[in-house]
């Protein structure tokens, strides 16, 4: 009988030659039935298509041979005890020393015929080898030629093992293995049965095949994500608003009152938005701009239209500094226009709250920014219309829904600072629309940014105190908050007293990190923005969203330690004012080649798009995807950033079918949706 692969749950116990045993260490590369043994697949591939005999050992390469068994020695004594096999093939004799492989003895007996594999050397008169790769060949079996694959391992299993349980699950249950995608649509893409393509991952004959199996099995796994997604969006479209006229009015005294005029970028993803915001299902956008790039007026604008249909709005920032900064801004801007706004953070001392929580809930307030408090049990909105998220990465999914569960329907609009490559941004947001603000404000001068090594360290200190002396402000930013085991690493304290006491003890200096009180953070964050402290040291808490004109200098020591997306954020905390701005990273002799890559992207670019290509490239998908994916979807062959045409091609077919076929869901797929409703199950 066909099955789907999520199907095949035996226990992978059933499997010949897989013991308790086995099965308890398979558990640990989180293999338990069948399925999951058969997408355990190769890491990467051994080219075993060469064939080269005993006597042709010293030219570059491995011995690749069909031999027999000819004697079995042993050497050594009690637990040096060690095997020796004697083998022959067409052109020579060889031997094969079995350090810990003692079990050999039985595996291969004397007479019996094995695929032998190695690098060779000629030693003590013999042709012999100790790392070498051998399987024995049984009756009637094919020898393992062409690309043999390569597995993660775990201790105790070793790769003749995986292969050859792998063999058996293929035997017993991969040919029954059905499709899954629409014959017609397989055929148009090209994509081998997957039967085949199951088969081929694991023991390709050649590149070609190994690379047309790896095609089909993306390309499915990528239509799949893609059609959850178009679900998604369809789920939401179904959603209907009947929305007010909002001519904009109060949105264009806004921008008469502004002391700029708006970028076309901003106005064009205002416009994008606004957009949204006229059609009958809720928005979904997600805007993304670097560090200064004014995401914020804009987010403030397309909230005015909420509160001009008679709705509410909230934004949610993640830090309680940056909610009040943002609340800040609001107050000026939109108070005149009598826009009623509050702010909700965690603390906001017990006798305001009621009355706050009172307001929220009789409509009294049009705006309200926060931060996670916006979501408590205890807050109630009266129509909550319009939801911005800022820097939304640093927010759970959860907490996300958490704050739309709030509203009725409400538009969404997520905001980022770290730009998420193309690539991705289809996979993991694929059902967002997506808007970009690519270029800053006019008359910002670009930071200039220095690498330099940590010996030099008081080259850079020197050239701060020019910047000092000059009425500038600056950050130092370290990795730690305090000491450490690891002695050679500055933290923010011992670097806070050594600043003030020794290096400029004519300076005021503070000292900022996450361990602090909020009150006593505000502190010291409104005495550095009013100028009265001159230098802030700090840890990364500094990050996000912080806009100092007067400070033009960013020091990160330790810079190796640091992502990209961080060290990008740190920079863009200064260049925000009429000054030239100047960026130091300092970096230690104990850096990575990563690192190195790091540094230098940044040094080259100030541009958060290309850098966060750069990243992607650095890093690889993995560790992005790793935390957002989950159940059945997860990316186990597809490489959104490698396969991206294939990615595009995938998510048009997926969107094709969902739009074609409203019903899709009732009828003809039906075969699609028993895999979506396992991956739903599975993502509990
Ligand atoms: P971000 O995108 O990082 O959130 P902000 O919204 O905080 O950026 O904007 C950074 C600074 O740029 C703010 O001081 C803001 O007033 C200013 N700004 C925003 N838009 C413009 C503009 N069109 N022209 C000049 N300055 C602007
Ligand atoms: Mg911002």
């Amino acid at each position: 009988m066909a099955v789907f692969l999520h199907e095949l749950r035996q226990p992978i116990g059933t499997l010949r030659g897989a013991g308790p045993a086995l099965a308890s260490r398979l558990g640990r590369l989180g293999i338990a039935t069948v399925a999951e043994l058969l997408q355990h697949y190769p890491r990467d591939y051994e080219d075993r298509s060469a064939y080269r005999p005993f006597s042709r050992f010293a030219e570059p390469g491995p011995v690749h041979t069909i031999a027999t068994v000819t004697a079995q020695e042993w050497f050594g004594f009690g637990r040096m005890k060690t095997l020796k096999l004697i083998v022959a093939d067409e052109s020579s004799e060889a031997a094969l020393i079995c350090f810990n492989r003692p079990f050999l003895e039985k595996t291969l007996p004397v007479g019996s015929r094995a695929v032998v594999h190695g690098k060779f050397q000629f030693r003590y008169g013999e042709i012999q080898s100790s790392a070498f790769d051998v399987e024995r060949l049984e009756e009637g079996r094919d020898p393992i030629v062409g690309l043999v694959p390569l597995y993660s391992l775990t201790e105790g299993v070793a790769q003749g093992t995986l292969r050859r349980l792998m063999r058996s699950a293929l035997d017993m249950y991969g040919k029954r293995v059905e499709d899954e995608i629409d014959p017609e649509l397989a055929a148009a893409r090209e994509l081998l049965p997957k039967a085949r393509a199951l088969a081929s991952i694991h023991f390709p004959a050649a590149a070609a095949e190994r690379e047309s199996a790896r095609r089909t099995l993306a390309y499915e796994e990528l239509f799949k994500f893609q059609l959850g997604i178009a679900l998604r969006m369809r789920a939401r479209h179904s959603q209907t608003i009947r929305r007010k006229a909002a001519p904009g009015l109060l949105a264009e005294r806004l921008i008469q009152r502004l002391p700029f005029s708006l970028t076309a970028d901003q106005a064009k993803v205002l416009a994008e938005i606004n957009a949204d915001l006229d059609e009958p299902h809720p928005m979904a956008r997600l805007l993304q701009g670097d560090v200064g790039s004014g995401k914020t007026i804009v987010a403030l604008l397309a909230a005015l239209r909420a509160v001009e249909r008679g709705g509410q709005a909230a934004i949610m920032a993640p830090t309680e500094l940056l909610a009040r900064l943002h609340a800040a801004t609001a107050a000026a801007l939109l108070e005149p226009l009598g826009v009623k706004l509050a702010f909700l953070a965690g603390n906001v001392d017990d006798a305001a709250r009621p009355p706050l929580l009172e307001a929220l809930a009789s409509g009294a307030i049009d705006i309200v920014i926060g931060t996670h408090a916006l979501f408590s049990e205890d807050v109630v909105y009266e129509a909550l219309q319009f939801i911005v998220i800022d820097e939304q990465h640093r927010f759970g999914v959860m907490q996300r829904l958490a704050l739309y569960k709030k509203g009725n329907i409400p538009d969404m609009l997520m905001m980022t600072a770290t730009p998420i490559p193309r690539s991705l941004a289809l996979t993991l947001f694929g059902d967002l629309a997506v808007s970009s603000i690519r270029t800053l404000p006019p008359g910002r001068k670009p930071v200039i940014t220095h690498l330099a090594k940590q010996e030099n360290e008081l080259k850079v200190y020197d050239f701060v105190r020019k910047l000092l002396a000059e009425g500038r402000q600056a950050f130092f930013v370290y990795p730690l908050i305090g000491e450490s085991e690891k002695a050679d690493l500055k933290s923010a304290e011992a670097m806070a007293a050594r600043l003030a006491e020794e290096v400029y003890p004519e300076y005021p200096v503070a000292l900022l990190h996450s361990k602090l009180k909020e009150e006593k953070k505000r502190e010291i964050m409104e005495s550095f923005v009013a100028g009265s402290t001159k230098i802030l040291v700090s840890t990364t808490v500094v990050e996000v969203g912080v806009d100092i004109p007067n400070a033009a200098v960013m020091v990160v020591e330790h810079a190796e330690r640091f992502g990209l997306s961080a060290l990008h954020q740190l920079r863009g905390r200064i260049g925000r004012g009429a000054h030239q701005s100047y960026c130091f990273l300092i970096y230690s002799d104990d850096i990575t080649e990563d690192a190195v890559q790091r540094l230098k992207a940044l040094y080259g670019t100030s541009d958060g798009f290309a850098l966060a290509e750069e990243d992607l490239k650095i890093r690889g998908p993995g560790e992005l995807l790793g935390t957002a994916q989950s159940g059945a979807f997860r990316l186990l062959v597809a490489d959104p950033l490698r396969d991206f045409e294939l990615l595009k091609l995938a998510r048009a077919d997926a969107f094709g079918i969902v739009k074609e076929d409203p019903g899709f869901l009732t009828a003809a797929h039906a075969l699609y949706r028993r895999g979506l409703e396992t991956a739903d199950k599975a993502k509990g």
